[in-house]
């Protein structure tokens, strides 16, 4: 068999499959259907601090824009909440230069990357996985002993195994050049259902300008023009141009129920396995360490897939059943609720150091900073304990 593993996807999550099983000499081809490697972007590119280093791609000037030192809540009643970090809290990414340099890497370790190659199908055989690849209508058919799905949310080789649940938000986001560099530290969040049915709006500031947008279940454009509309943001983006428009799902629904079929044969990585977070669907960081330990695995090659999702959940799982419980809550409740809970949680202002430490764990974060407000969330069950139970019940 030529390959030993192939790799449908040059997104960030195959490419360091690729590049962690290159390093160790085994033989990988990846597929990547556009002809650039980080094109179109379709990300806001917001990570943690631990992201790079963790993934092992380099803090170099062109791939990191800027670093953020916290988050501005905008509220559904227009008031605003900012929370600083005193230490780096984010790094904003040139995402094409992130997927490139990943890309590059691989392909230095010994990875072959045919890009303007879409897989069209796959099919499961006896001692292997034979992939079926289209380059500009010509179709070719390769074999490997193994499969990774890093498709994204497309999903759609994903779907010919595994089962895949319904529900996606779609994603929208203009990117806005200034002509000067810009200042701005903060991350921006506006919550309530006229930016976002489903998750939030954001302004990210880039090195020389502004990543505005919003990802929903219904009507993303609808909630793009309210917050263009709102003065934050027209101040932000005066005189600016718009240099990328871009649209992509956004799962915030958990993983699917496994990473890999019954044969240890094909596996699921990144957003093709749904390993995002819920309560932002940032997946970056998560789908980037599925990557190693998957990569890890099949270097082993004992038990693959079992170990595989063992690992990933040790370190994740808890995470999103967690997180899903108040994705499941924050979906229901309605905005002047939203307005009371951050209102009588967080004052106007203030220094909340845990959001750089936990920022890739909301419920890390949640449970080192609720027992300290323990009066705050006194006053919240009063205002709005019932209401928020009945929410839970029903
Ligand atoms: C609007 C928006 C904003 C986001 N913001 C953030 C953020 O700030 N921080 C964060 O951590 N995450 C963010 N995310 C999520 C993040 O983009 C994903 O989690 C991440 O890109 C997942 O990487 P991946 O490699 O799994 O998939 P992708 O990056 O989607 O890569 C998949 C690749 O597979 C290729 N492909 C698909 N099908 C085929 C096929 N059949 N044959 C060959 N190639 C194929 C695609 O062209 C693509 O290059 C955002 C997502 C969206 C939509």
């Amino acid at each position: 068999m030529k390959w030993t593993v192939c790799i449908i996807g040059g997104g960030p999550c195959g490419l360091l499959a690729a590049r962690e099983l290159a390093l160790r000499d085994v033989n990988t081809i990846v597929f990547e259907e556009h002809d650039e490697i980080g094109e179109p972007v379709h990300c806001a590119g917001l990570v943690g601090m631990k992201c790079l280093r963790e993934l092992r791609v380099p803090e170099r000037e062109d791939i990191v824009l800027n670093v953020v030192y916290g988050i501005r809540l905008v509220l559904p009643s227009g008031s605003t909440i900012l929370l600083k970090t005193g230490k780096p809290m984010g790094l904003v990414l040139d995402r094409a230069k992130f997927d490139q340099e990943i890309g590059i890497e691989a392909y230095n370790a010994g990875a072959e990357i045919m890009k303007g190659h879409r897989v069209v199908g796959i099919r499961l055989m006896e001692r292997g996985v034979k992939v079926a690849v289209d380059f500009k209508g010509e179709r070719k058919v390769v074999l490997a002993r193994y499969v990774i799905c890093a498709e994204g949310m497309t999903r759609r080789i994903t779907r010919s195994v595994f089962k895949v649940p319904k529900g996606v938000l779609i994603g929208i986001q203009e990117e806005y050049e200034l002509p000067m560099r810009i200042e701005d530290r903060y991350v921006t969040v506006f919550l309530g259902r006229r930016y976002s049915q489903g998750l939030f709006g954001w302004a990210i500031p880039t090195r020389y300008g502004f990543r505005i947008g919003t990802a929903s279940y219904r009507d993303p454009m609808k909630g793009l023009n309210m917050i263009k509309a709102t003065d934050l943001v027209k101040r932000m983006i005066r005189g600016g141009r718009i240099i990328r428009r871009m649209a992509g799902f956004v799962n915030t629904q958990g993983t699917l129920e496994r990473f890999s079929d019954a044969n240890d044969r094909v596996f699921l990585v990144g957003d093709s396995a749904g390993q995002n977070k819920p309560l932002s669907g940032g997946g970056i960081y998560y789908g980037g360490k599925g990557a190693l330990i998957l990569a890890n695995e099949i270097v082993r090659e004992e038990d693959i897939g079992r170990n595989y999702e063992r690992k990933w959940n040790a370190i994740f799982g808890k995470e999103i059943r967690r997180m899903l419980i108040l994705r499941n809550i924050m979906d229901k409740l309605e905005d002047r609720e939203i307005d009371i809970l951050f209102k009588t949680l967080f004052s106007k202002e203030e220094e909340l150091e845990e959001l750089s430490d936990y920022y890739d764990s909301h419920y890390m974060l949640i449970k080192r900073i609720l027992p300290l407000r323990l009066f705050n969330i006194a006053k919240l069950i009063f205002k709005l304990g019932p209401r928020l139970i009945t929410k839970l019940v029903i």
